[in-house]
């Protein structure tokens, strides 16, 4: 957990790190957020991840908090607060505090804006990409913008939440045709029999994943076969690989989907690779 919260303005520890009962956020979700990955203390792929926050927050007409260079010193201070060394740090952003009332608020309510930022468990996420995770799939059935970052998650956690009940780590969600857009918290990858790397593609239905986008420059400088296509959860169980990619992961090789071994039922070496590498095609700030 962040020890040390910024909450408009100030540097808060946990306790007392609070948010109105009036904040839209809390209200009706009326906010967008950000999780980008730290390693040895710096940001990592910052400038995409702050070009996709002004993106949702112009999507929805909320108010920028404050410049980019503001923010960029705010995480760095919160980071530096909590004492990250290799985790996260989340940015979240809603239209603010207003007598509750769906249409917006009047011109000139300040958005809030709160940032935190933990350690997170190297170890175990390192023990997790060795054995590979258990996906399962449910229906997705989520609103037509998801990709918009922004926090009305609660199709999200059911999804997640059905996951681990079924004994898997995350949920791949299924569209009306029976192809599969992308994870509960991640996107969704499979490598196909005959090689080609294939991800669903950009559009309303995904959220246009960071992580996502350094792997698929990654794979095109490696020249390996790529497809952004749907596929369907029949294609999933007859892939010879499968991964998810996030900012919080990187990318996590899937050895089972629906009780089903992927391949071999081991890590695939594609995405092995891929988890191994990506450090090195990632932009790592100062
Ligand atoms: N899809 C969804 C629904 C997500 O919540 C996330 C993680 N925030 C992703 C994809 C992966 O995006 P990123 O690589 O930017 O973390």
């Amino acid at each position: 957990m962040s020890r040390i919260a910024y909450v408009n303005g100030r540097y808060l520890p946990r306790e007392a790190a609070k948010v109105a009962v009036e904040d839209r956020g809390y209200q009706f979700a009326d906010g967008v957020y950000e999780v980008c990955e730290v390693r040895g203390g710096r940001l990592v792929d910052e400038r995409r991840h702050m070009a996709r926050l002004d993106r949702s927050l112009g999507e929805l007409r909320i108010v920028r908090p404050m410049s980019n260079a503001a923010l960029a010193i705010v995480l760095r201070e919160t980071i530096r607060r909590n004492r990250v060394r290799d985790g996260i740090v989340y940015v979240q952003v809603t239209r603010g505090v207003a007598r509750r009332d769906f249409t917006f608020p009047v011109a000139g309510t300040r958005p809030s804006l709160v940032v935190t930022a933990r350690n997170s468990d190297q170890r175990s996420l390192e023990d997790i990409a060795a054995e590979g995770i258990a996906v399962v799939t449910v229906p997705d059935i989520r609103w037509k913008r998801v990709d918009i970052k922004s926090v009305a998650l609660l199709p999200n956690v059911l999804a997640k939440q059905a996951a681990r009940e079924r004994g898997a780590r995350e949920a791949w969600l299924v569209d009306s045709q029976g192809c599969i857009t992308e994870g509960g918290s991640s996107n969704a990858w499979i490598v196909s029999r005959d090689g080609k790397l294939i991800t669903h593609p950009l559009g309303n239905d995904i959220l246009p994943g960071i992580t996502r986008s350094v792997v698929i420059d990654t794979i095109k400088a490696q020249g390996l076969p790529f497809e952004e296509r749907t596929f369907t959860v029949e294609e999933a169980y007859a892939a010879r690989e499968a991964f998810i990619t996030s900012a919080s992961q990187t990318v996590l090789p899937v050895v089972s989907i629906d009780g089903r071994p992927v391949g071999n039922g081991a890590p695939g070496l594609i995405a092995s690779g891929l988890r191994r590498d990506y450090h090195d095609h990632a932009e790592i700030s100062d």
